[in-house]
C-alpha cells in the first residue's frame, strides 16, 4: 500500500480537536461521507440517526462485506497535552473513535483507487457506540436489509497491547453490559430511636455485602461476571434515618446463561433482604449491551490474513476475553463476523495510556497498520475470482 497517510493523520487529528457525543456526530458524519463520496462511493447519510454507509461494488460477484468504525466521543474534559487537543470543553475522543474513524477512511480511499476487488464493500461509520446504541439503531433503520453484509468486521485500538499489534479470539470476548438501580424504601424517623424506624441504610449496606456472594458462590469461578456497586445514596444528617436509599449497579458477564444467573440471583438476594430488614425494594432492571461473540470461521479467516500480510510477531491468534463492553455485539447477532483489537501501545510507548482517559491519544502509527489490514481483508474476502 502506498503511501499518503499524512493527510489521514491529519484529518484524525482535525476530529480530535472536534469531538462529539452519542448522536450528534454531524460534523464527524459530514466529514466521512464527503471523503467517500469524493472517492467514489455511493454514500447514504442519516442511518439511524448520524450514521454513515459508503458502498463500492466492483464486478459482479454477489458477495458483499461490512467493515465498521465508530465515531463517538466520551463527556471528559481532555488533558493529554496534545497540540491538537480537543477544542471543547467537557468532550474529547478518549476511546479512539477518531482513529477508527481515519484508518477506514484511509483504507476507503486506497480500496476505491487500488482495490482488487470483486463484491460489495459496506463501509458503516456508525454513531454513539458509548452507551447509546448506535448498531442497533442502524440495524432499526434497517442496515443489514438495505446494504446486505455476508459477514462483517469491526477493529478497536487497545492500550497495554503494543502498538500495531492485531489482536484475534474466536468466541466470546467482549461482556454484556447491564444496569440496576434498586431502590429500598424504609421508614424514616429519628436517628435516636431507630426501633420506630425501619432503617433502609442498614438494609442497604447488607445488600452490598450479599451481592458479593453471587459472583464467588453461584456462578461457575471458571466463568467471569461482574458486578459493581457504584453508587449508593441515602441520607442526609446523622441523626436521621432516612426513608429510602439508591443503588446503581453495573452487572457484566461473557456468557449469555451466567448473565440470567447474575440477574436472577441480584432480584432473590434483594428480595430476601429487603424482606428480613422489612424494607420494600424495587428493582429498575436496563439490559445493555449484549455478549460480543466472533463467529468462529469468520474469526479464522480474518486471523489468516492478518498472518499472512504482517510479521508473526505481531498477530496474536488467541486473545483475552474483556469485562468491556461493545454495541458491535448487536450487529454480530445478525451477521457472522469478527472483532479485532489492534494495539495502541505498551509501556513506555506512545498510546500506552487507558482509553476514557483524559490523558489518553489514538497512536497515529496505527492508521497505516489498520488500513493495510483492512485492504488486506477486503481483498481476501472479495477476491477477484478466476
Ligand atoms: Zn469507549
Ligand atoms: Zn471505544
Amino acid at each position: 500500500m502506498p503511501g499518503g497517510f499524512a493527510e489521514f493523520v491529519a484529518l484524525r487529528r482535525d476530529l480530535h480537536r472536534h469531538p462529539e457525543l452519542a448522536f450528534a456526530e454531524h460534523r464527524t458524519a459530514g466529514v466521512v461521507a464527503a471523503q467517500l463520496r469524493h472517492w467514489g462511493y455511493h454514500v447514504t447519510e442519516g442511518v439511524g440517526g448520524t450514521g454513515v454507509v459508503g458502498r463500492l461494488q466492483r464486478g459482479d460477484s454477489t458477495r458483499c462485506i461490512g467493515l465498521r468504525a465508530d465515531m463517538d466521543a466520551l463527556p471528559i474534559t481532555e488533558a493529554s497535552g496534545a497540540a491538537w487537543s480537543s477544542v471543547h470543553a467537557g468532550c474529547m475522543h478518549a476511546c479512539g473513535h477518531d482513529g477508527h474513524t481515519a484508518m477506514l477512511l484511509a483504507a476507503a480511499r486506497h480500496l476505491a483507487l487500488h482495490g482488487r476487488i470483486d463484491g460489495t464493500l459496506h463501509l458503516i461509520f456508525q454513531p454513539a457506540e458509548e452507551g447509546g446504541g448506535g448498531a442497533l439503531k442502524m440495524m432499526e433503520d434497517g442496515l443489514f436489509e438495505r446494504f446486505p453484509c455476508d459477514a462483517v468486521f469491526a477493529m478497536h485500538n487497545m492500550p497495554g497491547v503494543p502498538q500495531g499489534h492485531l489482536v484475534f479470539r474466536s468466541g466470546p470476548m467482549m461482556a454484556s453490559s447491564d444496569y440496576a438501580t434498586i431502590t429500598l424504601q424504609g421508614t424514616g424517623g429519628h436517628g435516636a430511636m431507630p426501633h420506630r424506624a425501619n432503617d433502609p441504610i442498614v438494609a442497604a449496606a447488607s445488600v452490598v455485602l450479599a451481592l458479593q456472594t453471587v459472583v464467588s458462590r453461584n456462578v461457575d469461578p471458571l466463568q467471569p461476571a461482574v458486578i459493581t456497586v457504584g453508587a449508593i445514596e441515602g441520607g442526609k444528617a446523622n441523626n436521621v434515618i432516612p426513608d429510602a436509599v439508591r443503588l446503581e449497579l453495573s452487572v457484566r458477564a461473557l456468557d449469555p446463561a451466567v448473565r440470567t444467573l447474575l440477574e436472577q440471583r441480584i432480584r432473590e438476594l434483594v428480595a430476601a433482604q429487603a424482606q428480613s430488614f422489612g424494607v420494600q425494594a424495587h428493582i429498575d432492571w436496563r439490559p445493555g449491551y449484549a455478549v460480543l461473540v466472533n463467529d468462529a470461521q469468520q474469526t479464522r479467516r480474518a486471523l489468516a490474513v492478518a498472518q499472512r500480510h504482517f510479521p508473526a510477531d505481531q498477530v496474536q491468534a488467541e486473545g483475552p476475553m474483556l469485562t468491556g463492553s461493545e454495541d458491535f455485539a448487536f450487529m454480530l447477532q445478525r451477521v457472522p463476523g469478527s472483532y479485532l483489537l489492534i494495539g495502541n501501545g505498551a509501556g513506555d510507548q506512545h498510546g500506552a495510556c487507558m482509553v476514557h482517559n483524559p490523558g489518553y491519544d489514538f497512536n497515529d502509527a496505527n492508521i497505516p497498520t489498520g488500513a493495510r489490514y483492512w485492504v488486506a481483508l477486503a481483498e481476501d474476502l472479495l477476491s477477484p475470482q478466476p
